[in-house]
């Protein structure tokens, strides 16, 4: 991996590690006597996923779902192609999607449709990382690890062309 390629680091490992052990103190304590189904969005957060679910204290189950927009590689058109469906029902289930990343929110504002339509108990989100100021539309997200500036990040499940997904730490890719 050449060193030139990655550029200022904005999480570091152990403040993700931190910052997911708060994410999921508050989501044991919000769904405590109940049975969580997560649905982890592939590939960006597969770590991160993995991670919060380790430190959970509630019964849960994991789901994965593999989404790819149409358009440009660094910028959401909002047309979203499911590449990989759920394996299971949520109907009736308590649903907590877990996404890498929101950018534009288009992809989630489609996720959140989708899954809305096939009547799930409760729906939820748990985006590791958002861009406020890009948000082009307004949406429901309940736990967010961290806000970032609108820069093109790498690391931790983050790819730029498939790669530097195996980044232990959130970084700006050079010359972005
Ligand atoms: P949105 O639809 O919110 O604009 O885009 C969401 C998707 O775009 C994310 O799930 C992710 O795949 C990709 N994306 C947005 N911003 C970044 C970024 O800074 N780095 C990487 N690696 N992917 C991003």
């Amino acid at each position: 991996m050449a060193a030139h390629e990655i550029g200022e680091v904005l999480v570091q490992p152990e403040d993700l590690q931190r910052r997911v052990g708060e994410l999921a103190e508050r989501i044991t304590a919000d769904y405590a006597g109940r049975s969580l189904l997560l649905i982890g969005v592939l590939k960006g957060a597969m770590f991160f996923v993995s991670d919060l679910m380790r430190r959970l204290e509630v019964d849960c189950e994991v789901d994965f779902m593999a989404v790819a927009s149409y358009g440009s590689q660094t910028s959401s058109s909002g047309v979203v192609r499911i590449l990989k469906d759920l394996d299971g029902s949520i109907e009736g289930r308590d649903v907590l999607i877990v996404e890498d990343i929101v950018d534009s929110g288009l992809t989630l504002s489609y996720l959140l449709r989708t899954l809305r339509a096939r009547d799930p108990a409760s729906l939820e989100v748990c985006a590791l990382l958002t861009k406020p100021e890009r948000r082009e539309v307004d949406l429901p997200i309940r736990y967010v690890g961290f806000e970032i500036e609108n820069r093109f990040v790498v690391g931790y499940g983050l790819d730029h062309a498939e790669r530097f997904r195996n980044l232990p730490y959130v970084a700006v890719l050079a010359g972005h």
